[in-house]
């Protein structure tokens, strides 16, 4: 009696620990999703001055104004634009990254989003006269998934690749069905990152020291988008990199819906 009488307390004490755990796990995830909510309402709001400030600055580009003036106000524009490239990322990781958000997934053709990709990005590609190769088989790939948020990950690392690769580079897009999984890698020829940079890559708000990269303009908050997008899926993304060598990005993803 006395051995069950333990094994009962036993019990209960599991039990009121896995009942404390659940709560605060519980906790945790509102609070990620006011957060969310937040950080979503406040760049929605400075979205519209924003415009109008743009807007007016657009106008003003016409006029005729003292070269000090001018120099200033490109400036200001500079700022503005830099700002609404902040509130535009903000707002979409706030999208993604809200827990409360399900994700409906529906098979999404992975190859079709990159080809989509490459034709928007088409006018960067070529004036940075970059060399790109896309090999896929010739059947779709699909992936369960959210076509917007698979759009967007494949826009921000594809993008980077272009952003982080000197003229004349070549980036290199490979997509292949492994087992259960579907692998997407992108390489390119580019600055490449070092070992240190490679452990804060996917922090909100992150972006290398190295000058190289400062002076191309971002808000660091493309690779924290693109982590969410790939959790979201159940999904796991990998870098390989070396200063000056350039840089594979390599993202996994479950060919196939897990069972709910
Ligand atoms: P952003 O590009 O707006 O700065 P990201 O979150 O997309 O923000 O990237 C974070 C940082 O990671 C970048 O600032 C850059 O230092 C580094 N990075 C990302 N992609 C690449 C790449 N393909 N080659 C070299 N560095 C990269």
């Amino acid at each position: 009696a006395l051995e069950i009488g333990h094994d009962l307390g036993h019990a209960l004490k599991n039990a009121q620990t896995f009942e404390r755990e659940r709560r605060l796990l519980e906790e945790v995830r509102e609070l990620a999703s006011y957060k969310s909510r937040l950080i979503a309402t406040i760049s929605h709001e400075l979205r519209t001055p924003l415009t109008a400030v743009l807007g007016h600055l657009e106008l003003m580009e016409s006029a005729r104004l003292p070269v000090l003036v001018a120099g200033s106000m490109q400036a200001v524009q500079r700022g503005a634009q830099r700002m609404r490239r902040m509130v535009e990322d903000l707002l979409v990781l706030s999208q993604v990254a809200d827990p409360s958000r399900v994700l409906d997934p529906y098979p999404v053709d992975l190859a079709q989003v990159v080809e989509d990709v490459l034709g928007l990005l088409d006018v960067t590609l070529t004036r940075q006269e970059l060399t790109v190769v896309f090999d896929a088989p010739d059947e779709p790939v699909r992936v369960p998934g959210d076509v917007v948020g698979l759009d967007r990950m494949c826009t921000n690392l594809i993008g980077n690749a272009a952003k982080y690769t000197p003229k004349g580079g070549t980036i290199t897009i490979t997509l292949v069905p492994s087992g259960e999984m579907v692998e997407l890698s992108i390489t390119d020829t580019g600055v490449g990152i070092s070992p240190e940079d490679q452990e804060r890559l996917f922090e909100e708000f992150f972006r290398s020291s190295d000058p190289e990269v400062l002076d191309i303009p971002g808000t660091g908050l493309g690779l924290a988008i693109v982590h969410r997008i790939v959790e979201q899926h159940h999904g796991t993304i990998d870098v390989v990199s070396a200063p000056g060598e350039g840089s594979t990005f390599t993202v996994s993803l479950p060919a196939k819906a897990r069972p709910v």
